[in-house]
């Protein structure tokens, strides 16, 4: 396989590029979306929030670059998982001289995913971790995220499938932050997970691809999975999903209520995570 642009060896397929070629377009597609869609504007305080997945640390490469940030990660105590992500994000912090905050479960007044037990973590996990970074974004402007167009395009169908219209209001890629609560943006929200996975294996970023033990219970992994057979018979499915996503439907749900506890995004009356932690 040739590289479409220089006739060299390909490293990836669909279109087949070379490693320069590809990083290249990788990076260039990158800093676009942040260009068209406004999502840093000057002087504002960047907040990576950060796993120590392939995905968040390839956000804190390229945003370094230019921007100095911070990073908040969030400790759930999914052990053999957790541990070892926040284990490769404390070096990657600590090589790159960026500061990073971990905010444990228990510091939201919830148990640790293992106390509660749960028959679907998933639900659980994400409305807390949201929770948790919504929570100490006060002192940055914006919380940028390391969601790709997988993600994305997950999360919009699974909102529809579920027929809950109001929730896509919370995506796109910057989401408006209101007093004491940063915008979130999503710089990586038209790039596919397997370009991620390939850039950083080539510049070295990780080695670790590790998922949580818990992601094969979840709804979002049988949408996952749907989504990529429909890539395979239909390229450029999912990149369309999101495109149709950002010209029509954004636009006409772009609205949140607060929640009557905390004040941060809700659909109606308490947020989810105060929900969590209000039943406990
Ligand atoms: Fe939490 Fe589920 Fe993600 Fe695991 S897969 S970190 S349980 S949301
Ligand atoms: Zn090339």
């Amino acid at each position: 396989m040739e590289c479409e642009s220089c006739g060299q060896k390909a490293v990836i397929s669909g279109p087949a590029r070379c490693k320069q070629h590809f990083i290249e377009h990788f990076e260039t597609r990158f800093w676009e979306t942040i260009e068209r869609f406004s999502l840093i504007r000057d002087d504002e305080m960047i907040c990576v929030a950060a796993s120590g997945g392939k995905d968040s640390l390839a956000v804190m490469h390229l945003l370094s670059k230019r921007y100095p940030i911070e990073a908040l990660a969030v400790d759930e105590g999914i052990p053999g998982y957790r541990d070892r992500t926040l284990e490769d994000l404390r070096s990657f912090c600590e090589q790159r001289g960026i500061p990073l905050k971990v905010v444990d479960f228990n510091d939201l007044g919830a148990k640790s995913l293992a106390e509660q037990n749960p028959a679907h973590p998933c639900s659980v996990c994400g409305v807390l971790r949201r929770k948790a970074l919504a929570d100490h974004s006060s002192e940055y402007d914006i919380i940028a995220t390391g969601h790709n167009l997988d993600d994305e395009c997950q999360t919009i169908l699974m909102n529809l499938l579920r027929n809950q219209r109001s929730l896509l209001s919370r995506m796109g890629p910057r989401t408006h932050g209101r007093e004491g609560i940063a915008s979130r943006i999503k710089p990586f929200c038209l790039t596919p997970e397997r370009e991620i996975r390939a850039y950083c294996l080539l510049l070295g970023i990780t080695a670790n691809f590790a998922e949580c033990p818990n992601v094969v219970k979840s709804f979002r992994w049988k949408v996952g999975e749907a989504l990529n057979r429909l890539e395979q018979s239909r390229p450029g499915a999912k990149r369309n999903i999101m495109e149709r996503f950002l010209s029509e439907v954004h636009e006409d749900t772009a609205r949140s209520e607060s929640c009557k506890r905390c004040g941060g995004p809700s659909a109606s009356g308490l947020c989810r995570a105060c929900q969590l932690v209000v039943n406990l």
